[in-house]
């Protein structure tokens, strides 16, 4: 950036106000179920979850003429509206300048393997309308005196497909669709929180009727849990990911996802062992992602012992201090952690050693107002000894400046001023911070119109599976938009949410509250909090970027002996709002044995390194090495190259985690459309595949 940006423009880009929600409207009835007092809303279909994934949803599905009503936990909660980093971005299929076709791109998407051919298409292929539909809602894109969109390079990008309004991107996304669903009158519920879905039906005529959903401003004496039964044969899933389910996190507070409900309910889940780790500052404070201008400032990175003494750690890793400093520098393209850029002293030798420093019980921190420390016997630090892509990227920017700070101030000032909202000052300390978890790639499995196994069900955004081992930065912004936009269209075109449902339930119903009362146990020695301790610390200890078999054999062994003492004993609260946590709980522990089954099979079955995890093994194949010598320790499995042509399925039944193994779908890309051929197929709506609905 080489025009100062005047301060009002920097703060209308970083404090986004979100719209007022209109009045809620009331129950359509009330029924005394289980001794309770349960009102009853009525829809043609319910989205849960307000995120930028949900709203797309919704007001797609508004404009189609259905009767769609949003349930959120929290109106502007979540990802979408709470977290970010300085590369929030979206997918741009280009035109003209840095080419790109909807084929290359979809192979991009679905590099890192495990992803379904056809998924990686759709999204590729539906992110132009998504970028010009959201710029239509008001979307401030960036771009250039004739129209073209601004683009830059971001992680698994090798073409520069990623574009930005700054760092609240995915909020202003929040903010243009919410307006736009208050502007059709999309019946909004807030504070409202789905825990668990009602079906009917056995096999595959199994179907979904409704959903019950717990309410704190919905207590009354008849009703002291503020339980309300939301009617509807549609439901999308878009409650986002399960943010809590490590205690090192990078996602905003509350985010609990849906993976528990969903299993609950019959619903399969798909790639559970693919994630994303990277370094950020922790929910405890202001959660960041350090990506982006943040490394490429190149901060002195240091850690601090229990006894307050400074280690320069990174210098035990690299082996001159141009090598240290052009890898702090990669971490802002390649920000997530991968087992093999451990290798060759990669970039995510720097995730490693971080999280061994942290391990090991010292805080870790990034000094802005240092530049890195020489490695002991070589040069210092000086921006003419960068590796040459680094050099050149910087003087591209013209961030020649003698500290990082200042280098900083020149390319993003809006970093500096991000952390100063909360009360981060990092132009005068250093900035505390670890390598935390912040994506799940996996979720619920769905087809190319975002249908789940269960009839009825949707999942879009974080909920829904759709992403491979790997994700381009600004993948998941997309999916979420192309995939809320399809299932909007698939369920418009099925007609099914024209009208609220009518149906009666009351049966369902009554077994569901009994239930959720019997998991709700006042006397239980297991409440939120020794549950929630117990979820993250086993997640982040034995399920982080660094695994092996025993420790995760094991983790998997404890997580089972929760859930069955969950199932023995119920879940203590003393108030509403702490019953929901402790619903929410109860299904974040069921998530957590899901995801280490998984990851269980997943290492037993021979399978190695990739994406978000290291596993390591003594028989290993890769062995990183730092400038003081190998790392054994950290010696790992490969990946396996057939293990990227299929995904793992999870699923519950009863009480027991079933696993089993799938193919890739496949796309051709020899196939191309004829107008006359295929025009019919659209007239009639055969695209949307509704026969199998049937
Ligand atoms: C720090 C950070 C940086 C990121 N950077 C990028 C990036 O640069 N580019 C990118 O593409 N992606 C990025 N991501 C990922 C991306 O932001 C998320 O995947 C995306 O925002 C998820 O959107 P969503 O609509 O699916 O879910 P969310 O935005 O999380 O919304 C979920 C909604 O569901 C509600 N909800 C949850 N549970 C329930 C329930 N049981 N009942 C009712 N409501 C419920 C919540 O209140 C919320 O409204 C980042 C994530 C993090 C944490």
């Amino acid at each position: 950036m080489t025009t100062a940006v005047p301060q009002e423009i920097l703060d209308a880009l970083t404090d986004v106000d979100m719209p007022r929600l209109p009045p809620e409207a009331g129950p359509s009835e009330a029924v005394r179920l289980a001794g309770i007092e349960v009102p009853v809303y009525r829809a043609g279909c319910v989205v849960v979850g307000s995120g930028a994934a949900g709203l797309r949803a919704a007001v797609e599905m508004k404009r189609r003429g259905d009767d769609v009503v949003i349930m959120s936990q929290s109106a502007w909660g979540g990802t979408s509206a709470c977290s970010g980093s300085d590369k929030q971005t979206l997918h741009t299929a280009n035109t003209a300048d840095q080419g790109d076709n909807y084929k290359a791109m979809a192979r991009a998407i679905r590099s890192g393997g495990a992803m379904d051919e056809d998924t990686a298409y759709v999204e590729a292929v539906g992110s132009s309308r998504m970028m010009a539909s959201l710029q239509f809602l008001g979307l401030p894109l960036p771009q250039d005196p004739l129209g073209g969109t601004l683009r830059y390079q971001t992680d698994h990008d090798e073409v520069g497909r990623a574009t930005s309004c700054g760092p609240r991107t995915s909020r202003l996304m929040v903010k243009v669709l919410a307006e736009e669903a208050i502007r059709l009158a999309v019946p909004f519920y807030n504070q409202t929180t789905a825990v668990k879905i009602l079906t009917e039906g056995e096999g595959a005529d199994r179907h979904v009727v409704g959903i019950l959903a717990m309410r704190a401003g919905g207590r009354t004496e008849e009703n002291p849990l503020g339980i309300a039964l939301y009617a509807s044969d549609v439901i999308v899933l878009a409650a986002g990911g399960p943010g809590e389910l490590y205690r090192d996190s990078v996602y905003p507070n509350g985010c609990f996802g849906s993976l528990g409900l969903a299993l609950e309910a019959g619903v399969e889940l798909v790639n559970l062992t693919e994630s994303q780790f990277g370094i950020g500052t922790r929910r405890e404070g202001f959660p960041w992602n350090l990506s982006g201008t943040y490394v490429q400032a190149i901060p002195h990175i240091y850690s601090v012992d229990a006894d307050g003494v400074e280690h320069h750690f990174l210098a035990q890793y690299y082996r001159s201090t141009q090598e240290l400093a052009s890898n702090v520098f990669r971490k802002g393209y390649q920000w997530p952690f991968h087992a093999t850029r451990m290798l060759d002293f990669g970039s995510s030798l720097v995730d490693l050693a971080i999280s061994s420093e942290t391990a090991a019980g010292r805080r870790v921190f990034m000094d802005f107002n240092r530049n890195p420390l020489p490695v002991p016997g070589d040069l210092p630090f000086s921006l003419e000894r960068l590796d040459e892509d680094v050099r050149l990227y910087l003087g591209k920017a013209g961030a020649d400046e003698e500290m990082p700070i200042d280098r900083l101030k020149h390319m993003n000032p809006l970093a500096i001023e991000l952390y100063r909202r909360y009360k981060i000052d990092i132009a005068a300390e250093p900035l505390a911070f670890a390598v935390n978890n912040q994506h799940m790639n996996g979720g619920i499995m769905v087809d190319t119109w975002g249908r789940s196994n269960l009839a009825g069900c949707y999942a879009v955004g974080e909920a829904a599976g759709t992403h491979g081992v790997t994700r381009p930065g600004g993948a998941a912004l997309n999916a979420g938009q192309v995939f809320g936009t399809r299932a909007a269209e698939h369920i418009s075109a099925s007609g099914r949410a024209k009208r609220a449902s009518t149906d009666d339930m009351s049966g369902i119903a009554e077994a569901g509250i009994a239930d959720l009362l019997s998991a709700l146990r006042a006397e239980s020695p297991l409440t939120v909090k020794s549950i929630r301790a117990e979820v993250q610390a086993r997640m982040s200890d034995k399920a982080g970027i660094i695994c092996n078999r025993q420790s995760v054999a094991q983790a998997l062994i404890e997580a089972r002996k929760l859930n069955a003492d969950i199932r023995a004993e119920g879940v203590a609260y003393d108030r509403t709002a702490e019953a929901i946590r402790g619903m929410q709980w109860r299904q974040m522990a069921l998530a957590s044995e899901a995801v280490l089954s998984a990851l269980d099979y997943f290492i037993r079955k021979g399978g190695g390194s990739r994406g978000a995890r290291a596993i390591c093994d003594a028989e290993g194949e890769s062995l990183p090495l730092a400038s003081a010598g190998p790392l054994e320790e950290y010696r790992f499995r490969r990946e396996r190259e057939a293990d990227r042509d299929e995904q793992i399925v999870v699923r519950l039944e009863g009480d027991k985690i079933r696993l089993s193994r799938r193919a890739n779908r496949t796309f051709d890309e020899s196939a191309r459309s004829f107008f006359e051929r295929d025009w019919p197929a659209w007239l009639t709506g055969r695209i949307y595949d509704l026969t199998a609905d049937d």
